[in-house]
This record gives structure tokens, sequence and C-alpha cells, in this order.
């Protein structure tokens, strides 16, 4: 199925209560599936793709090969080294995560109504209230699903609320205006001003993006500019100091956030069946983000470094 037959459904691949790194307070955060941004090192694969997936953690696998008789296209086969799916024959139809009974085979991504994310996340209202918290939308890149990702923030808003959008930025404005009008926090990436490295990295020009920024700042919706550090890639002072540069002319920003580069994305990738291109990284070291902070602030900037 594709996008446009989905409706006003939206394809979501994790709903996450209790998150304290998703903007102020409390928060449950509804991670949309699919990004048109392919970043080297994205730590939520599974978020890419614009459809529901297939993951496998063969850990979990007790070789009872149910999920060989229920696959319809004959795409599971068991090795010497254990279960094989082959690519080319699968559908994600998702019939072998259905019977597999450890869940070692997952269907990633659920296409589920507005009124189906909101009763699970109105469920902690109160944790919103108390500590200042709300809803975030995250992802994969949430605006590329604008009509599911309106109803539902309206909901919040008419039940009181806070939203915040975590976005790449890589939207289209006449869909991401119409977001904006029920988003009252902007947690916003931005990874590089370099053009060409911007593309190198990310698979996308930044050009878009920056001009969103700004829009977004004219209309003075607080915004979170958000840099992940990347060993090798977006770590040098010379590149957070051109952010840091444009997000001083944003009016509407106060706070940057330093997201240190980490492995949790790893097994994500072998579940996938894919391949990690980070295997020999290391994360960045906390005297390395404690530079990075000071630079942030030296440019009368709030700074906070975010966990690994
Ligand atoms: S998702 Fe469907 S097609 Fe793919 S391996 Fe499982 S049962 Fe077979
Ligand atoms: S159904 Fe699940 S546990 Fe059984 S063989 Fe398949 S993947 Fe392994």
């Amino acid at each position: 199925m594709n996008r446009e037959a989905q409706g006003r459904k939206g394809l979501v691949f994790s709903i996450q209560r209790y998150s304290t790194e998703d903007g102020p307070g409390i928060r449950t955060t509804v991670f949309m599936k699919g990004c048109p941004l392919r970043c080297l090192w994205c730590h939520n694969p599974e978020g890419q793709e614009f459809f529901p997936q297939i993951a496998f953690n063969d850990s979990r696998c007790i070789g009872c090969k149910g999920c060989v008789d229920a696959c319809p296209q004959g795409a599971i086969k068991f090795t010497e080294d254990g279960s094989r799916t082959d690519g080319g024959k699968c559908q994600n139809c998702g019939k072998c995560a259905e019977v597999c009974p450890t869940g070692a085979r997952e269907l990633v991504g659920k296409y589920m109504t507005a009124e189906e994310v909101f009763s699970e996340v109105e469920r902690d209202t109160l944790f919103y209230r108390s500590s200042g918290g709300g809803v975030t939308v995250g992802g994969g890149e949430p605006t590329m699903q604008p009509r599911f990702l309106v109803e539902f923030l309206r909901k919040c808003h008419e039940q009181g609320i806070h939203t915040a959008l975590d976005t790449s930025g890589y939207a289209e404005w006449k869909e991401m205006e119409e977001i904006l009008k029920h988003v009252d926090l902007v947690l916003y990436d931005i990874k590089q001003i370099d053009l060409v490295k911007h593309a190198e990295y990310t698979g996308v020009s930044n050009e878009l993006i920056l001009e969103n920024a700004r829009r977004i700042s004219s209309k003075g919706i607080p915004m979170i500019i958000r840099v992940p550090v990347i060993p090798g890639y977006t770590d040098g002072e010379d590149s957070v100091r051109s952010i840091l540069e444009f997000a001083c002319i944003l009016k509407s920003v106060a706070k940057v956030e330093l997201l240190p580069f980490h492995r949790l994305g790893e097994p994500k990738y072998r579940k996938l069946g894919r391949s990690y291109a980070f295997e020999r990284a290391q994360p960045p070291t906390d005297v390395c983000m404690q530079k990075l902070k000071q630079l942030v602030e030296s440019f009368g900037l709030q700074a906070k470094v975010m966990s690994k």
C-alpha cells in the first residue's frame, strides 16, 4: 500500500513513553516511518523506508520453522547458519511475524489512525501536566505524513497537550506550514552547513532545510537546534561553529542540543539485514563534548549535551 492509499492513517514504528530527551518535561515520542534523508550515521534505520519491514533477531530464534510454513513467498530458508530471508522474494507481509512464538521476527511499522495514536498518548496526560512535558513526533521524518500529523497534533492541542516536532526540516513549506499551526516547539536538526558535505553525508542538499529554518524562526515558533556530533564528520569545531553562526540569525532559537554519536543503532541494522558503516567508530569523548558545549555558550546560546 503506498502512502497516498493510506489516506489519513500514519505509519508509526514506535511510541515511546516517559521520554526525557525529546523536548521539555516527560513526553511521549511518536516515531513516524519514512525519511527522504539517508544520513550515514542514522541510528534509526528502521525509520527510513516508507513501508512496514520485517526485522529478524537471530538470538531469539528457536528454530521451530513456523515462519517457513507461514511464508507465502517461500522467502525463508534454513541453512547451517540458521534462518535466512531472501530479500528479493520477501514482500514484508508480516505473516512470519504473526506465527513466530518468540518475537524473533517482527513487523516494524504499523498503520494507525490519529485517534488510535492519540488514545495511546493521552494516557500520560497527568505526567505531561505535572512535568511541563507533552508529545513529540519524530522519526524518520514525520512531515512526510502531513495529513496524519495535522490531525494528530490538532487532537493533542484540543486536549491542551504541548506538542513538539522533531524534524530534519526537509519538507515542502506548504505542508510544513500547515503542520506548524499545531506545534509549540520545533526540534530542528542541522547536521552541516557546507552544501557539498551535507549532500555527501545525508544524500540531500541542505538548501531547503536552511530556508525552512529561517521561515519557522520568522514565525516566532520556539526552536531548539540539534546538532549530531559524529566523529570524523560533524565533530569539528569549524563545522559546529558554522551551524552556530547560522543559529544566531534565527530569532526564535534559544538553545542548542549536542547529540553525541552512539552505537545503539548497530543491532537494528543487523536485524534489517543491512551492514553498519560505523562499526569501528567510537562516541566522542566527554572532553570533546564539553568543548563544543562551551563553544555554543560563547555564542550566547544555551547548550545541552544529550546522553549517549
Ligand atoms: S514478511 Fe511475508 S514474505 Fe517476508 S519472509 Fe515474512 S512471511 Fe515471507
Ligand atoms: S517462527 Fe520465529 S522462532 Fe520459529 S524458526 Fe521462525 S524466526 Fe525462529
